[in-house]
């Protein structure tokens, strides 16, 4: 669109050559703050200018822009350039960086410039702003058609995953991800329930064309058709989504991306959908309270020795499996592992020494690895054949079709290491010219020219001696610095000693600087075959990237093995140490988890205080109403349960004696509002939406854990709520469900609904004291303790026993109302419940302590009113 000249405040100045080159460039990149490389600074203009002074504190100034316009400015050093971009990145913005691609000295006019990398929070590669254990997936999402499609690159290690989801269940899909950044078509709406930040990006909608996204992928792996990876005509949305993922990647990163892996196709069906509250309830991967420690499933499961394990793990545990067949694969490797002690030891000692293989190749294949990285490289595949022999010494490895399978496909990658090891010296600098990077013997040009160098370099050496001899002058000094090169110093005082050879080229306060032909000659040599010399190195390190990218597959088909084998290991150290079982996984429908425990929580107190329990459901006691005092255990035990479903289904063992587990389709924990603090959000409402998509999102094959839902209300809304939420899913829905509830009032329940079981988490009266066994017993509990809780908490005792008087008179009241009138023979429905007298319920539930005496006074007046018009 083309403003009107009636639109402009004044007519705008004439731009210098430099601002227009500035403008189109930035025109290219919209979207992206432009660190355009002006000698030693990143400078930003105009917005970037005003955004990167608020966002990182810089002082803007201006540029004289051709005499009329002065142009805000503000700009980063090149040198600490990484932190300012990595505080850009982390607030969600993309930074585009744009260098000086020739000479300066050399350019006719101006400098050309390019953007040769787009920086986003989806497409970092730097390696020590991520972290190592996880994976950093850029995805993008189509949520158009009547199933999403779904691609995730992670740029680092090249790994591509492709999956078609029904749109109820994308939400979960795509925190499954935990993606940093979407990708979606323009207008799109994307279900992102994460509290944390995501970057948005929006492209265009024919981007996500799946006739496109097909050519581009067979162009990529250069394919006549796609049959060949698996994918499948329904697939088309993820087609089209993974086209539209490279097509962005590939602006982002020019240089391609050489080191992009076969796409992986992940199935509907193939994992249990996890979604966004059950994730954080039951703290699998980040802890509810952000930065506590030692509160989640996998810092607890997680021994693994390399990044590449524990990413995988990660992605296991978000990611459970449902057939039986695959998880039971898992256990034999897990079991191999466990029974293996000594044998699993040295496994995951030889593991120990290899580092990220995945992320150094990748950076390696993108052009980018250092000398350091690449001598990383080739120590961890050094300790290649150390992990092949460990893997191939395990006892009863042949009960394992999968650790079977990974010993016969381990590739060593040897001739790699050998390349690396040949080339490289012991300990290679951190950057390319921090020193020398390639060992002597490699390069015939190489090691002629630091010869030369060196010749020089020990000529210049002997001088000072020499010509301290030569003039008789005993404080003449050989030095160098940046701006004159090589130098003879000699005193003031000296001065008539000075032969005649000498040719002064600098005068300090007390002495004069020197230089004799000889020596220009010798620092000539020096100085030439350094730059040579550097030169020759970049060339020579290249070569050893490029060998790294040439094999780049097969780094990364060793690099799965390991994980693999790694998150093997370390389950199976788990297992044998901390005591858990091998799971009998099935089709059935029951769970009986005998004398379990609590993963985490048994972590956090001392060896062997955790009480376990017997948890069954089954098709007889489908619903555990699980009634108890406050800090009975009762949220212990609802998410213990959870967990050992979920440690089953990615094929790990689990805390208990014995444990046989019919797979569940679903997964589903809320907590009630109070409970839920963390969130931030406690309201009622919240709570009952997602109530709510539990009741449309569960299927007969689900396990439900509701944890005092109804809670965030009034006691009898709460009741009444959590009544008709457990009568649906025992009656409609039938699946596993346990509802931990301290409203005792819950156990009526078992009365009307056949499948349904009282337990209680037993308390033991002990005078005005209540010692918590944690012990789940049968049958329900008969009333609260939560004065007695009070109490121990050491509340005044004049208050705790004002409390009893109260409890005493409210429980009249309850009883008058809620004494029910015997139920008639037919009735259906809550029989229970006689509605109670409004006002009596109102006096029921009312909160005496939090009332003024106005309030009490108000509410009197209220109520009499009501009575009155209710006689009328
Ligand atoms: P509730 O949900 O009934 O209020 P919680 O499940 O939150 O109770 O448990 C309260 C505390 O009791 C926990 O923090 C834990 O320290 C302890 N606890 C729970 N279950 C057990 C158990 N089985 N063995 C030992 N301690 C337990
Ligand atoms: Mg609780």
């Amino acid at each position: 669109m083309t403003p009107r000249l009636a639109d402009r405040p004044s007519a705008p100045a004439a731009d210098t050559p430099l601002m227009q080159q500035y403008r189109d460039i930035k025109a290219r990149h919209p979207g992206a703050i432009l660190f355009f490389r002006m000698g030693d600074f990143y400078e930003m203009f105009e917005d970037d200018a005003k955004l990167a002074a608020r966002e990182l504190g810089l002082t803007l100034t201006s540029r004289n822009n051709g005499g009329a316009a002065e142009v805000p400015l503000a700009g980063v050093p090149v040198k600490a350039a990484t932190d300012y971009l990595r505080r850009l990145i982390a607030g969600g913005h993309k930074v585009a960086i744009c260098e000086q691609v020739e000479d300066p000295k050399l350019a006719k006019g101006l400098v050309r410039r390019e953007v040769v990398e787009t920086v986003s929070p989806g497409a970092v590669l730097a390696d020590d702003w991520l972290e190592q254990r996880r994976n950093n997936f850029l995805v993008a999402v189509d949520p158009r058609g009547s199933a999403a499609g779904v691609a995730a690159l992670d740029l680092t290690t090249g790994e591509l995953a492709l999956e078609v989801v029904a749109l109820a269940d994308l939400a979960s899909a795509l925190a499954r991800y935990e993606a940093p950044e979407l990708v979606y078509p323009a207008g799109a709406t994307v279900p992102v329930a994460r509290d944390v930040p995501v970057a948005r990006t929006e492209r265009e909608a024919w981007e996500f064309d799946p006739a496109l996204g097909r050519e581009d992928l067979c162009r990529t792996f250069a394919l006549a058709a796609l049959d060949g990876l698996g994918i499948e005509p329904g697939d088309a949305p993820a087609i089209g989504a993974a086209g539209a993922l490279l097509r962005y990647a590939r602006e982002l990163k020019p240089g391609g991306l050489p080191h992009l892996a076969r796409p992986r196709v992940q199935r509907r069906g193939d994992t249990l959908p996890l979604d966004e509250m059950t994730r954080r309830n039951l703290e699998l991967v980040e802890p509810l309270r952000a930065g506590a420690t030692g509160t989640t499933l996998l810092e607890v499961i997680d021994r693994t020795r390399t990044p590449m394990g524990a990413r995988l793990l990660r992605r296991w545990l978000l990611a459970p499996l449902v057939d039986p067949g695959a998880i039971g694969a898992r256990l034999d490797a897990v079991q191999v592992c466990a029974d293996d002690a000594p044998g699993r030891e040295r496994l995951r000692d030889a593991l120990d020494g290899v580092r990220d293989l995945e992320r150094l190749a990748g950076r390696a294949a993108l052009g980018r690895a250092t000398p350091r990285d690449l001598g990383v490289l080739r120590d961890s595949i050094e300790r290649l054949p150390d992990v092949r022999d460990a893997l191939l010494g395990l006892g009863g490895r042949a009960r394992s079709t999968l650790l079977e399978a990974a010993s016969a496909t381990y590739d060593p990658l040897q001739d790699l290491g050998a390349l690396l090891a040949r080339a490289l010296v012991d300990r290679p600098p951190p950057q390319l010219g921090d020193g020398d990077a390639i060992r002597p013997g490699t390069d015939a040009a190489l090691d002629e020219l630091r010869d030369a160098r060196d010749g020089g370099k020990r000529y210049i050496a002997g001088l000072q001696a020499r010509e301290r001899e030569r003039t008789g002058i005993a404080s003449l000094k050989v030095g160098f610095n940046r701006v004159f090169g090589y130098y003879i110093e000699i005193t003031r005082t000296n001065r008539d000693r000075v032969p005649t050879d000498y040719e002064r080229r600098q005068t300090l306060t007390g002495a004069e600087r020197y230089v004799t032909p000889e020596l220009r000659e010798q620092e000539a040599r020096v100085l030439g075959a350094e730059e040579r010399i550097a030169a020759r190195e970049v060339e020579l390190v290249d070569t050893l990237r490029r060998a790294v990218a040439d094999a780049i597959g097969r780094v990364q088909g060793l690099a799965a093995t390991l994980a693999q084998v790694d998150v093997w290991a370390g389950l199976g150290d788990v297992a044998h140490r901390d005591g858990y079982v091998r799971p009998v996984v099935n089709d059935g429908f029951a769970l009986e988890l005998e004398a379990s425990r609590h993963p985490v929580v048994e972590r956090m107190m001392p060896r062997e205080t955790f009480i376990p329990n017997d948890v069954a459901l089954d098709a007889a006691g489908r619903v555990i109403v699980l009634t108890g005092p406050n800090m009975a255990g009762k949220s212990t035990v609802l998410r213990q349960v959870g967990l050992c479903v979920l440690l089953a289904q990615i094929g790990a063992f689990v805390p208990a004696r014995r444990a046989v587990v019919g797979v569940v389709d679903r997964l589903f924990t809320r907590v009630g509002a109070s409970d839920n603090l963390a969130r931030g959000q406690s309201t009622f409402m919240v709570e009952m939406s997602e109530t709510s998509a539990i009741l449309h999102g569960a299927t007969g094959r689900s396990l439900v854990l509701l944890d005092e839902i109804g809670r965030g209300t009034s006691t009898f809304d709460g009741v009444a709520i959590a009544w008709a939420v457990t009568e649906h899913l025992h009656n409609t829905v039938g699946c596993k469900t346990i509802f931990a509830t301290h409203y005792h009032e819950l156990t009526q329940l078992t009365e009307e609904l056949a499948h349904a079981r009282n337990w209680n988490v037993a308390v033991r009266e002990a005078g005005d004291d209540v010692v918590f066994l944690h012990r789940l017993e049968p049958g329900g509990a008969d009333r609260s303790y939560g004065i007695h809780v009070a109490r121990l908490a050491g509340m005044p005792p004049t208050v705790v026993a004002r409390s009893w008087e109260v409890l005493r008179v409210l429980e009249a009241g309850h009883h008058l109302a809620h004494r029910p009138a015997p139920p008639a023979p037919d009735a259906t429905q809550l029989g229970l419940f006689a509605p109670p007298h409004p006002v009596v319920a109102a006096l029921a539930g009312l909160d005496v302590d939090a009332l003024t005496p106005l309030e009490a006074l108000n509410r009197l007046a209220a109520w009499k009113r009501d009575l009155g018009k209710a006689s009328s």
